[in-house]
């Protein structure tokens, strides 16, 4: 957008394009293919296509493209290609620019999935990955080896601990080592990123969680720079076949819309519930990034502007006792998913972080008594009087 407006004005009109029926919505071009006038348009847009030229829908759609647009205006990027999955643009970013040879640098606490690509997949094809504990700088000095280390890949903030990782303190040691930093963005959602800002070069998101809010549809979008996207990221994703429908990306496009008024009423939700259940003697933890006992409570108020949508408890007890607690909840739902208008519950250590062995569960702080909650728009009093009601079960 050339004007320089707010987010929020930005998130509802950014990127739109009207067809010749001047439709008041954005139109859902639910098509794989484009018709040619005739053979020599279809030769002339094979060689170059113009900005409102399609060719095919696994290369571009006008919805998609609606929905890439107005992404990148939010996030302040130059750039962005939407895909069908956040998985799809995790792996698809990393496939498209690394190579045989290379070495990537990454924080071990990061989603199950993001894991299996970067320590099975990637080295799998002569990739080589270093893992860090990302809250400690001086392992990522370590690691890094200029000239060889060609990304560091990390989730700013950690799933389930939330735990916080010192973004601009890892761009300047992976930009000094020649590597380009690539940060799956998804706890912190678009309306609190600061990541192009900090340094980061690559912002992913999986946009099934806050983007579509709703526990609809999956999708995902790679973020940056023009060159890194047209060059390298779109030439990757149309040949491997990643792209996000054309349906997804107009839910998700109607999704930004509502984005910032969801994801800020959650977060308040959020700091609700933890300041509610904050010193209850029937847990032996709150883990929230803007509660004061969060072990990186400077470095959580210096680089968010809330504490975000999702919260952790421990209730420092056994699994029976836990699963207790689960199954007395009436509004939290048990899922794995996070970032929707309903409240959701998650016992990691029984199912998302289900397949770690135990030593590394406990060094992740997955305990049987820990549990992820995510706040969603329900009045934050009837969610406190849930939890609170749960735990005299238990
Ligand atoms: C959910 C999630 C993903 C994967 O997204 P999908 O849309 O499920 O493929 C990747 N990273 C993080 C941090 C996530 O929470």
């Amino acid at each position: 957008m050339s004007e320089n407006w707010k987010p929020r004005t930005r998130a509802v009109h950014a990127g739109t394009r009207r067809s010749q029926y001047g439709e008041m919505s954005e139109a859902l071009f639910l098509t794989q293919g484009f018709v040619y006038e005739s053979a020599a348009a279809a030769e002339a847009r094979f060689l170059a296509s113009g900005p409102d030229e399609f060719v095919y829908a696994r290369y571009g759609n006008p919805t998609v493209a609606m929905f890439e647009s107005r992404i990148a205006d939010l996030e302040g990027a130059e750039d962005a290609f939407a895909t069908a999955s956040g998985m799809a643009a995790v792996s698809g970013a990393l496939m498209a620019m690394l190579r045989a040879g290379d070495h990537v640098v990454s924080s071990r606490a990061l989603f199950g999935s993001c894991l299996y690509v970067l320590e099975e997949v990637l080295t799998r094809y002569g990739v080589e990955v270093s893992f860090v504990d990302g809250t400690d700088l001086g392992q990522w000095r370590a690691a890094v080896r200029p000239g060889q280390t060609r990304a560091v890949f990390l989730e700013t903030l950690s799933n389930p601990t939330l735990e916080l990782i010192d973004l601009e303190a890892v761009c300047h040691i992976a930009h000094a080592a020649g590597a380009l930093v690539l940060v799956d963005n998804v706890f912190v959602t678009p309306v609190f990123s600061r990541a192009l800002a900090q340094g980061a070069d690559v912002v992913i998101y999986s946009a099934t969680k806050h983007i579509d809010g709703q526990g609809r549809c999956l999708g995902g979008v790679i973020l940056g720079t023009r060159d890194f996207i047209r060059k390298t990221v779109e030439p990757y994703m149309k040949h491997t076949g990643g792209a996000m429908s054309p349906f997804n990306a107009w839910v998700m496009l109607k999704g930004l819309e509502t984005l910032d008024l969801r994801v800020r009423a959650q977060a308040a939700g959020a700091l609700a519930v933890a300041r509610a259940l904050q010193g209850d003697a029937r847990l032996s933890r709150v883990i929230y990034p803007h509660l004061p006992g969060h072990p990186q409570h400077d470095l959580a108020l210096r680089s968010m502007e809330t504490g975000g949508t999702i919260l952790s408890l421990d209730l420092g007890a056994d699994k029976a006792a836990t699963f207790r607690f689960l199954d007395a909840l009436r509004i939290f739902r048990i899922t794995n998913n996070l970032g929707d208008s309903k409240s959701l519950v998650t016992h990691p250590a029984t199912t998302t972080h289900q397949r770690l062995p135990d030593d590394q569960k406990a060094a992740l702080g997955i305990t049987p008594g820990l549990v992820r909650l995510s706040i969603g728009l329900e009045d934050p009093e009837d969610l406190i009087a849930d939890l609170k009601g749960a735990l005299d079960a238990v």
